[in-house]
């Protein structure tokens, strides 16, 4: 396939552009992941609690493509973690999404006040030496949820996937993530496709480059070295957004992209959220 891929800390080869499926309805999911794959993607983002697992799997099913050359990813949702719960919830994801195995599973949220991660990761790290999860790791983690981790559990995580676009650039977690080769995985890579796209800074630079503002940020990431997983329902945006490796930010580009950076997320804060 024409997009590149990134290699893990455990050798598994990751695409570095995905398809996220966050709000898009199960029987929807049919649909839209069903255009993504023929668009050209291999790689589908969901999570138990997107409520889409069941639609995501009919259409990779439907899609004929082989499984090997699929990269799927789910997460864990807050209210099951714990080690046996988390055991339990796997086992759900992965029937309903119809796979015998999943290529990376990831702690949706730390929950520090909760303090349960640990022993969630270890359930992880036993589906992992199953090879039912090709790749475990976290996300949503801080650099301080990371560091507890890496000191008392074995399997370093593969991925911590983050919310990160250019107004919000994570740069204490990626220098973090990058000591520790641990690969940054970017959320809401296009803002949510809110102002950052319509921001003149990218407006200019979509203009320059012949290109569209999604294309323009996509293209930052790809450059930062990030996993990004955008989402759209829209055939043609879909289209778009993987048609991002035949042109190149320079170095100027790339520090004004830089210069957007306001330290306001649109999503919630980890230290706090879930209680
Ligand atoms: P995104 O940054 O991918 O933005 C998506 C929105 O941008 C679309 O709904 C659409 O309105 C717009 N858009 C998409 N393509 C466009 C284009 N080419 N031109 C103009 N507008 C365009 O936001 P997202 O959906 O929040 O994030 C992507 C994925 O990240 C999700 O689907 C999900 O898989 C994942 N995610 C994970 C977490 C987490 O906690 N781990 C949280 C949020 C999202």
């Amino acid at each position: 396939s024409k997009i590149p891929s990134i290699t893990l800390n455990n050798g598994v080869a990751m695409p570095q552009l995905g398809y996220g499926v966050w709000q898009i309805e199960d029987d929807q999911a049919f649909t839209a992941v069903g255009q993504a794959l023929d668009a050209g993607y291999r790689s589908i983002d969901t999570a138990m609690i997107y409520g889409n697992e069941e639609g995501t799997g009919k259409a990779l099913a439907a899609s004929g493509i082989a499984r090997d050359e699929l990269f799927v990813t789910t997460k864990l949702w807050n209210g099951d973690q714990g080690h046996d719960a988390a055991l339990r919830a796997f086992d759900t994801s992965l029937a309903k999404l119809g796979l015998e195995y999943v290529d990376l599973y990831l702690i949706h949220w730390p929950l520090p006040a909760q303090d349960t991660y640990i022993e969630t990761y270890q359930a992880l790290e036993k589906i992992y030496k199953d090879g039912r999860a090709k790749a475990i790791g976290v996300s949503n983690f801080l650099p301080e949820h990371l560091e507890r981790l890496l000191g008392e559990t074995s399997v370093v995580p593969a991925v911590n996937q983050i919310e990160l676009h250019p107004q919000f650039q994570q740069g204490a977690s990626r220098a973090f993530h990058a000591r520790h080769n641990i690969v940054t995985e970017a959320w809401s890579p296009l803002g949510q496709g809110k102002g950052l796209l319509t921001d003149p800074t990218v407006t200019e630079l979509a203009a320059k480059h012949g290109k569209t503002p999604a294309q323009v940020v996509l293209r930052w990431h790809l450059q930062l070295g990030n996993v990004a997983i955008p989402k759209s329902v829209t055939p043609s945006r879909i289209a778009e957004n993987i048609d991002v490796f035949g042109f190149e930010l320079d170095d100027a580009d790339l520090t004004a992209l830089a210069g957007l950076d306001s330290g306001n997320r649109l999503g919630p804060d980890p230290a706090t959220f879930g209680g």
